[in-house]
């Protein structure tokens, strides 16, 4: 069953070129309401823990150097059918490939430098908001 929670980052690029008040703003445009928010900044052990799931792939180092290059936003988001609402909202993990009017093809650099995290599944929804965020059954 689809749930109503969502996780998100606005990565380092996007916080370092000014865009997470934008980001936001779309964000919250498009009916999502953040319940959780955090301005921290990964060490590259901590990145390489969340996104694990990657760690064969060609990308993986690469990918962790970036992801701790500098502070981001985590966030947990509240919609009805929040993770392929958002999933839509960000576009294609490479901007080259992302709709119009999307997140990633207004705001990324590149495909890895791509604005913005959002969960793909409500189980790793509830897996990356408990990484970042504790005592969440109180919102
Ligand atoms: N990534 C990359 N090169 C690739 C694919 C992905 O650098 O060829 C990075 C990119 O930042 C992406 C993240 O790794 O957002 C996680 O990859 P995934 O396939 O899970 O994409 P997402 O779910 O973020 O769209
Ligand atoms: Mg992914």
């Amino acid at each position: 069953m689809a749930t109503n929670r969502t996780f998100t980052m606005i990565k380092p690029d996007a916080y370092q070129a000014g865009n997470s008040g934008a980001i936001i703003k779309m964000i919250e445009e498009a009916g999502f309401r953040i319940v959780a928010a955090k301005l921290t900044r990964l060490t590259p052990e901590r990145a390489g823990e969340f996104y694990a799931v990657h760690k064969e792939r060609p990308f993986y180092k690469d990918l962790c150097s970036y992801m701790s290059s500098g502070p981001i936003i985590a966030m947990i988001l509240e919609k009805d059918n929040a993770v392929a609402d958002f999933r839509k909202l960000i576009g294609a993990t490479n901007p080259a490939n992302a709709e119009p009017g999307t997140i990633r093809k207004l705001f990324a650099k590149s495909i890895e430098a791509n604005a913005i995290h959002g969960s793909d599944s409500d189980e790793n929804a509830a897996i990356e908001g408990a990484f970042f965020f504790s005592g969440m059954e109180q919102f």
